[in-house]
């Protein structure tokens, strides 16, 4: 695209708005159709394009009206997908100023009357052109008065007529118009596709500006070009070129700020995170940015604990990118799931807070409150230690017979009465008299305990999915490979091992069956806590009035069971409310 031939400067946005569809990003889908229905003169005579806002359905009404009308350099071509650009047809209606081509915006011309006008025009043939297109924009404005007037006209539509909705709200056009339209879904463009669009558009500015910074506004703008356009005029405009006067320009913090703050409050250190996010916040980060920062922090750990590769995001530098795999090694999945659920039920609360900051900083003390809670793997652990001990061993704590009231089996749920299993702490299997390994893990158990000390998340996963364990003396481990087990398990676990204990390990992959992996263990437990959270009277009772909530397990605190017995006159609402991870 050229410059501006009066020197004046134009707006990005407009400047590149796409003038056919080959200049159409992320719409592949909606083209091909319409590529095929043109071809086969199969062309519907109404459209209904929907969208977020930005996302190019005014446009793409254009393109579809030049592709209609256009006559080609030559003047005598028929409807196609890729008009000329250069006819009168296709020259007067990207102009908005085709007589046949009439554009009406619905958000303000709502009424009976505005569409009557329409329908009367509709009965004409086109002046000058092939058909006579009606675009309405915000469709979903018009009154109910109003859909039923046109109603008429899309049941018997004219030969020369075609309709071209545009509507962000699908939901609140009438089923009846829409039964009458063939629909386009305008996709958000992905962040990766929009940071190459928005480079080729510097480097034919002859600007430049940090793939980072890119990066950013493409994720600000949500995958509308338009608004990504916008910011990036306001970005030259501000001088900004690189990632930091960007995110000044966003209100966003710092992304290895973020990761502090992140790091922080997963160490449960209240004071420290308060303080850092109101520093961040006089520095000029919106509360609420924070809030999705944070929620997006989670987000990207969870899918590097999954895979280094499903993390890829072009806004991170390669330090961030360290400390993010270093981080996500040594938190667990059920911990930053439990994070991103907080974190969601806060910025939907946001609009009801007194103010923004206040909100965020009641989410980052909550955040830190719950830091140090036990997860429920280490709960189902503690569940299944007491059961099989519930025949002769108490626990340092009154813990309620099998035979106690449903309620009370909450007692599980206490913070204090959990450790994790510590390596030398575990006497279960015999060991080999002619030498000392009492320094080694007695148990299998305690192995794994370890590799999570250790921190070494990969490991920690793979043992958990991978080995269904034959038979373990410390020193000794003989397991069978899960399905997708990764080969060199018995390989990296041995070398671990005898690395962290000083001691040479034997680990074999054996022909006998295997036990269930701890990640199979593990969910059947999860299931069976639920079973039994489920049947608390009060639990299902909440899962009665909330249709629709799912049941979360979220220890909070040590409960008696006098307290619990007390829960439905007690005040510690806050408590009960997050039995049920409610929606
Ligand atoms: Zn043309």
């Amino acid at each position: 695209m050229s410059d501006d031939a009066h020197g004046a400067y134009q707006v990005l946005a407009r400047k590149y708005r796409p003038q056919d569809f080959s200049a159409l990003i992320g719409q592949e889908a909606m083209v091909r159709v319409l590529r095929n229905a043109f071809e086969k003169d199969r062309i519907h005579h109404a459209y209904v394009l929907t969208g977020v806002r930005g996302i190019g359905k005014t446009t793409t009404a254009r393109i579809i009206a030049k592709g209609l009308n256009c006559i080609g350099t030559d003047g005598t071509g028929g409807p196609t997908v890729e008009p000329c650009g250069v006819c009168e047809h296709c020259a007067s209606i990207m102009e908005s100023r085709h007589v046949d081509v009439i554009e009406m915006d619905a958000a303000s011309n709502t009424g009976i009357d505005d569409v009557r006008e329409v329908i009367e025009a509709a009965k004409y043939r086109p002046a000058m052109a092939r058909y006579k297109v009606f675009i309405i924009d915000e469709t979903h404005m018009l009154s109910k008065q109003a859909f039923n007037g046109l109603l008429k006209t899309l049941e018997e539509p004219p030969e020369h007529v075609k309709f071209l909705f545009a509507t962000t709200e699908i939901r609140k056009m009438p089923v009846t118009v829409l039964s009458r339209c063939q629909r386009f879904d305008l996709r958000r463009i992905d962040p990766e596709r929009l940071i190459e669009h928005l480079a080729s558009i510097c480097e034919a500015e002859s600007v430049e500006i940090d793939t980072e910074a890119l990066a950013l506004i493409a994720r600000a703008a949500e995958g509308s070009v338009r608004d990504s356009l916008s910011l990036l005029d306001q970005a030259i405009a501000d001088g900004g070129k690189d990632a930091a006067s960007v995110r000044t320009m966003l209100g966003l913090a710092d992304r290895a700020r973020v990761l502090d703050l992140f790091g922080l409050i997963m160490k449960g250190d209240a004071k420290a995170a308060i303080e850092e996010l109101r520093d961040q916040h006089k520095s000029g980060a919106d509360p609420e940015a924070t809030l999705r920062d944070l929620a997006e922090t989670t987000h990207w750990l969870s899918t590097l604990k999954i895979s280094p590769d499903l993390a890829n995001n072009p806004a991170l530098g390669a330090d961030t990118a360290a400390r993010g795999a270093e981080m996500a090694g040594t938190l667990g999945m059920r911990v930053l799931a439990r994070t991103w659920q907080m974190l969601l039920k806060a910025l939907e609360e946001l609009s009801r807070a007194p103010s923004a900051i206040m909100a965020a900083e009641m989410t980052i003390i909550r955040l830190c409150a719950v830091s140090d809670l036990p997860t429920p793997e280490e709960l189902v652990k503690k569940l299944t230690d007491e059961q099989a001990g519930s025949a002769g061993s108490s626990g340092p704590a009154p813990t309620p017979g099998p035979g106690s009231a449903p309620q009370a089996r909450l007692s599980v749920a206490s913070s204090n009465a959990v450790a994790a299993p510590k390596p030398q702490g575990m006497a279960q299997t015999s060991v080999a008299p002619e030498q000392d390994l009492s320094h080694l893990p007695q148990s299998f158990e305690a192995v794994v305990a370890l590799i999570s000390e250790k921190k070494d998340g990969e490991l920690l996963y793979d043992v958990e999915t991978g080995l269904r364990l034959i038979s373990y003396t410390p020193g000794r481990i003989e397991f069978q490979p899960a399905t997708g087990a990764r080969e060199d398990l018995s390989g990296r676990l041995l070398q671990a091992l005898s690395k962290w204990t000083d001691h040479r390990w034997i680990v074999s992959v054996g022909d006998a069956p295997g036990g269930e992996t701890i990640s199979e263990m593990r969910s059947e437990q999860m299931h069976s806590l639920e079973q039994r959270v489920r049947k608390n009277p009060l639990v299902a009772a909440g899962l009665e009035l909330f249709k629709d909530a799912e049941l979360l397990v979220i220890p909070r605190k040590r409960m008696t069971s006098e307290e619990l017995g007390d829960v439905p006159h007690g005040e510690d609402l806050d408590d009960d409310e997050d039995l049920f991870g409610e929606d």
